[in-house]
């Protein structure tokens, strides 16, 4: 992403060589789906560009035309799309993107990146039967899989394929003197790398592929894919049971079916005490996921000797541990007062999900496309009161009894100069919060005189404010100067 990022301010600086580059990286956006990984949401937080989260498909697959429509979108309110992620093999599921639509709309952008994260999925393409995932691979520009994931090899070693070395490393060359060696035309992959220093991963990568050789891998891949089709076949085989997605390699997502009459929650906590069961136990260790607001389990076929004796075995033990928990969900009593409980919580469930700053950007009623207008009027005919205090609950925070003010990141205000009468700012980690003025001018120039304060004050002084103070607390609130000096800005 830090290539791509660098890639798209290049290009854009020969286009428009006066603007500063904060003002291109502010324009730039990436994509993917909801079901990617959260290392590109990490990514995006790294990189400092916005990230807006796509719904994929019913088969949890994202798709072109949906692509295509936000970016359009984005596009003609002067945003720039400079990168996508695709993902082969999700971690909750294991659903596939399609790449090749997702290719072909990426080719009708100037300067999209489109990076494929094969993570887990990548090691199933040793096999001929499994690379009709990759239609369209041919439209990437790169693509990584992690070996250690399942391909025998130790923790941690991961491959990452680039079509153009030059766009990857151009981002990331430093040479200074002390660096400088006598061997130029060797490739030195501190330039392909955030660290300078790079452990020798290969060496035991080559051995596994010395040792088993292609068709020893490939007999180890479809060995795993035959296991899991044989536990999908024993839940199956049970009503009390479900399949939850559809079994392409190893992994198998199911779950409780629970009785008629039981919410969705419900039903999500019942299967969640399975789990917490099973794993507690000791006999075996499997890792949740939550797709379309269902708690599933995923049971993923991955020791390097498993045979179907252990998938039998792994069955007959959550059988018993399913049992025994659809017996105590019974007592009704317990899951209706879960129940009071699940839905006080919900909402900030939704909260713990993906940053604020990806929320943002991604829920169009927060992101109002005509607030970035800089013909569009006051910021407080843009956002309502309401909105307000729906960002403000959305925001997870550590101590909830806080007044927290209103705040948006800096990105956005920076949009804002100009439109808006009084806009507080937050620096994430700096417990600091910036008054924005409007500018009298109306030009644009660096940030106003700043005042600094501290909204993270002693909750034991906080009083706890009405819905109406807390508003008027938002706009007019002046909290205790904390420090003078205009920190965190520079
Ligand atoms: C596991 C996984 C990752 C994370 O890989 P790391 O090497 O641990 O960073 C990323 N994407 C997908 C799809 C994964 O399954």
């Amino acid at each position: 992403m830090i290539s791509a990022r660098a890639h798209a301010i290049k290009n854009l600086k020969a286009q428009h060589p006066f603007i500063d580059e904060g003002v291109l990286l502010s324009k730039l956006i990436a994509y993917c789906s909801r079901e990617a990984h959260s290392c590109v949401e990490k990514g995006a937080m790294m990189a400092f560009v916005k990230l807006k989260i796509v719904e994929p498909d019913e088969h949890n697959s994202l798709r072109g035309a949906a692509l295509r429509e936000v970016m359009m979108q984005d596009q003609a309110m002067g945003m720039i799309p400079f990168y996508v992620a695709a993902t082969l093999g999700t971690t909750s599921v294991c659903s596939f993107d399609n790449v090749e639509e997702i290719g072909l709309v990426c080719r009708e952008f100037p300067t999209v990146w489109l990076h494929i994260d094969a993570a887990y999925a990548g090691a199933a393409f040793v096999c001929p039967e499994f690379r009709s995932y990759l239609k369209g691979v041919q439209f990437a520009d790169s693509i990584s899989t992690n070996t250690n994931k399942w391909l025998l090899t130790c923790f941690d070693c991961s491959c990452l394929w680039v079509k153009n070395r030059y766009k990857l490393t151009s981002a990331l060359v430093v040479n200074p003197v002390y660096l400088k060696h006598g061997f130029e035309g060797a490739i030195d992959y501190r330039h392909w790398q955030i660290p300078l220093s790079r452990r020798f991963r290969s060496l035991k990568l080559w051995f596994v592929l010395r040792t088993y050789g292609i068709s020893g891998l490939q007999k180890y891949i479809r060995h795993h894919c035959e296991l899991a089709k044989r536990f999908e076949k024993l839940v199956l085989a049970d009503s009390r049971f479900e399949i939850s997605n559809e079994v392409k390699l190893g992994l198998v997502c199911f779950r409780l079916v629970g009785n008629q009459g039981m919410t969705i929650e419900s039903v999500n906590k019942m299967n969640q005490k399975l789990l917490e069961a099973i794993n507690d136990s000791g006999k075996l260790h499997m890792v949740p996921s939550k797709v379309n607001d269902k708690f599933i389990i995923r049971f993923c076929v991955v020791a390097h000797d498993q045979t179907q004796d252990d998938i039998d075995y792994a069955w007959e033990i959550i059988k018993e541990y399913g049992e025994r928990t659809l017996k105590e969900s019974l007592i009704q009593e317990e899951i209706v007062s879960d129940e009071v409980s699940e839905m006080v919580k919900r909402k900030k469930d939704l909260a713990y999900k993906r940053s604020f700053f990806v929320r943002m950007v991604s829920d169009p009623k927060i992101y109002n496309p005509t607030m970035a207008h800089p013909t569009s009027s006051r910021f407080s005919n843009r956002f309502s009161a309401s909105e307000i205090d729906d960002i403000i609950e959305d925001e997870p925070s550590e101590e909830p009894t806080t007044p927290t003010a209103t705040w948006i990141s800096w990105p956005l205000a920076f949009l804002f100069q100009g439109e808006t009468p009084n806009v507080m700012m937050r620096f994430r980690h700096l417990d600091t919060t910036v008054h924005l003025k409007p500018h009298r001018d109306g030009h644009t120039r660096a940030l106003p005189p700043a005042e600094s304060t501290s909204p993270r004050r002693d909750r034991s002084k906080s009083p706890k404010v009405s819905p109406t103070e807390k508003q008027n607390h938002l706009v007019e609130k002046k909290e205790t100067p904390r420090k003078k000096s205009n920190e965190g800005i520079n």
